[in-house]
């Protein structure tokens, strides 16, 4: 138990492929591993999953596993130099014919559809936004711009549209091929980059199930929210997925960085409404990777979003090429815990006003409402999807949610949930037996002392899905 409801996503790369700094890294409260499918071989992705589980186990923890897919690889070729210096004012054309590297006139591409998908006026945003060109006319398979705001342009770096508008779609044969690889270690979490609609997630969410099922593992899934044109499909594409990622990076290039802190708050609103998790990602302590400490800056945005009630903040190159992953993550989960400790928890009309057909729903606010009146010590859910305490963990209260269940996957699954706690135990078919055997687990851990008042949800008969419906409030004796 770390005192701490927001989770934190870490991740992996050079800086922290490392056993010793890894268990450092979670003893200091990661929650949540990310390896990113745009680097390595599918054998490092395997080996680096191996490397979480063990460094998990030794740190006495549990951690999710995230497997964070390149998507469609709308980008530049390579040049004969490596790259090149691109002054403003000067011509610079994209050519998805060209098969010589690229030089200071023009430079292949890897995004072949890029001719078809642009027309003169429309702006053009390279290597995260650093580099903008304005498109004069397309050619054949040429594209040919005017540089507007200059700078080195490397192999590969990534082409954004400013409004959106290019069509690739969102899963790759690349892709693909990684959920199998990511399926072969049970990944918990798959995150979907520059999905454009509900149906991208529910193609990733057949692939998921398929390459899942000899390992019996249905895996989570994340839609990265990056592309303009997946803002007017947010609610389609929240219902479709398990859980979203505020993907401020390309999402600022493609809707201008003004438009991403209301958007930020937005989407975290809607995916809590919808029962969803939320993850906010990006930049969050990008200084840290080179300096000790974070801006003012960096710490009021990682409190706003806790503030906002994201479920998660996530570390990008902070830990995954950075000079201090470890103090990164120290820094992160203090300004959390500072930021939760301001953060108004009542239960507001929101709560009271809610209405719910399900009897497993019922007992879960019925739980929430009133260990907020006792103001209990804890709420435990013994759950076997997890469902309950997602249910309560959508609501600000400061009591700490419990989920105790007896399913691995389950447990993994809830480490990105904000504000619970999982905690794997064998589950007695006996109703009074596991009752006694969690509270004393608990109290075990020293998170009960006797005489401590909590709630606590479970299922007549034990250990079926959906089945709560039962809400027991208690003294610990
Ligand atoms: C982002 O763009 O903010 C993001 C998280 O995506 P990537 O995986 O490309 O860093």
């Amino acid at each position: 138990m770390t005192g701490r409801a927001t989770k934190i996503v870490a991740t992996l790369g050079p800086a922290s492929s490392n056993p010793a700094i890894l268990e450092q890294m979670i003893r200091a409260g990661v929650n949540v591993v990310r390896l990113n499918f745009s680097h390595g071989t599918a054998q490092d992705h395997i080996d680096r999953a191996t490397m979480v589980r063990e460094a998990a186990a030794r740190a006495g923890s549990v951690v999710a596993i995230m497997a964070d897919l390149q998507g469609p690889k709308i980008r530049v070729g390579k040049f004969a130099e490596g790259k090149v210096m691109l002054v403003a004012g000067a011509k610079f054309a994209l050519d998805a014919a060209r098969t010589e590297l690229g030089d200071v006139n023009a430079v292949g591409l890897d995004y072949k559809d890029l001719p078809d998908e642009v027309k003169s006026g429309d702006v053009l945003l390279l290597n995260d936004g650093l580099i903008v060109l304005t498109v004069d006319s397309v050619k054949g398979k040429a594209v040919y711009t005017t540089v507007k705001i200059g700078g080195e342009l490397s192999n590969n770096k990534g082409i954004n549209k400013q409004g959106g508008g290019l069509t690739a779609p969102a899963l790759t044969a690349k892709d693909m091929d990684d959920i199998k690889t990511a399926m072969s270690f049970q990944a918990d979490y798959i995150a979907v980059s520059f999905p454009k609609s509900g149906s991208d997630m529910d193609l990733a969410r057949q692939l998921g199930n398929v390459a899942g099922a000899p390992f019996g593992h249905k895996p989570h899934l994340i839609a990265k929210i990056e592309r303009a044109e997946a803002i007017p499909k947010l609610e389609e594409i929240i219902l479709a997925s398990d859980s979203i990622m505020v993907a401020r990076g390309d999402l600022a290039v493609e809707v201008g960085n003004a438009a991403v802190p209301a958007l930020q708050k937005r989407m975290i609103t809607l995916a809590r409404k919808h029962d969803k998790t939320v993850i906010t990602a990006t930049q969050m302590m990008e200084s840290m990777i080179t300096n000790p400490v974070p801006t003012r800056a960096e710490v009021s945005d990682v409190a706003n979003a806790v503030l906002d009630g994201t479920d998660a903040v996530m570390l990008s190159a902070e830990t995954a090429a950075g000079k201090y992953p470890l103090e990164t993550v120290i820094e992160m989960a203090n300004i959390c815990k500072a930021a939760e400790s301001a953060e108004d928890t009542k239960l507001d009309a929101d709560f009271t006003g809610m209405t719910f057909q399900r009897i497993d729903h019922a007992i879960a606010m019925g739980a929430l409402f009133t260990a907020h009146h006792l103001d209990a010590k804890a709420i435990v859910a013994m759950t076997e999807s997890g469902s309950t305490a997602l249910w309560m963990s959508r609501h600000r209260i400061h009591i700490p949610i419990y989920a105790v269940t007896a399913q691995v996957a389950t447990q993994r699954k809830l480490c990105l949930y904000r504000n619970v706690q999982p905690l794997l135990m064998e589950m007695n078919n006996d109703r009074d037996t596991a009752l006694a055997a969690t509270e004393s687990e608990l109290k075990k851990r020293g998170i009960f002392q006797t005489g401590d008042v909590y709630a606590i949800t479970g299922g007549e008969p034990m250990g079926a899905p959906g089945g709560t419906n039962m809400l027991k409030i208690c003294r610990v004796s």
